[in-house]
């Protein structure tokens, strides 16, 4: 997307206005270190946060370190997850991950974008909650809150989730990335919906092109 001074411009007053109306927006997924929001993360594909957030302290009770993860049964855990979707996936995913990071990790989550990427069950999305999140790096998670709105505010033109989070991270300065995502995805969730947006309430509504039209 050609990115002009106007566009970029508006960006910015789109991220400023979102921070003002949602100033509490962060990850909702509940985690006490970067193992947990890792294996959290993998399990919120599909589901809502408050599902696993009900899952996941009796599983962070049990499984402490990567190679306690790695050791579960495939059956038992799949069963363990089972309410939060896609389960057989997740647990599979989530055994070869962690065996991953007891082999070649020392049980430690890499801090690093392209490690992340290249561990097995992590895409893009994770990949850049992880460094945000976990990590107070820069990351910019596009989830499909995030992806709609964006198209919506014409800050893309692009479907591709990745390329959408290239449009945006041209658009956003680096250190406010994390902060933009989650204001994005509150805003996905609570006014710009994807059924029915509140346009006549929304706090960004002089600066989008969909108004009225959503
Ligand atoms: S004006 Fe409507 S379509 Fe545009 S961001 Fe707000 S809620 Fe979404």
């Amino acid at each position: 997307m050609k990115i002009s001074p106007q566009l970029k411009e508006r960006a910015r007053r789109i991220a400023r206005k979102l921070r003002r109306a949602y100033p509490d927006a962060r990850c909702e997924l509940n985690f006490n270190n970067p193992l947990e929001l890792l294996i959290a993360a993998i399990l919120s594909a599909q589901c809502t946060d408050e599902r696993v957030n009900r899952v996941t302290p009796e599983l962070f009770r049990k499984y402490r370190s990567a190679a306690d993860w790695a050791g579960v049964p495939q059956a038992v855990l799949e069963n363990e997850i089972r309410s939060t979707g896609f389960f057989r996936n997740k647990a599979r995913n989530i055994i070869a991950l962690t065996r991953r990071l007891a082999e070649d990790f020392g049980g430690r989550v890499p801090d690093d974008f392209e490690t992340l990427v290249s561990l097995p069950g992590i895409g893009r999305k994770t990949a850049n909650l992880m460094m945000a999140v976990a990590f107070h790096k820069p990351g910019l998670v596009v989830d499909t809150h995030c992806r709609r709105v964006a198209r919506r505010l014409q800050l893309t033109d692009n479907n591709d989730p990745a390329r959408i989070e290239e449009d945006l991270k041209a658009l956003i300065p680096r250190t406010s990335w994390g902060s933009f995502s989650h204001t994005m995805v509150f805003h996905g969730r609570y006014c710009c919906t994807a059924r029915k947006p509140a346009c006549r309430k929304c706090p960004v509504r002089e600066d989008c092109p969909s108004r009225d039209y959503a």
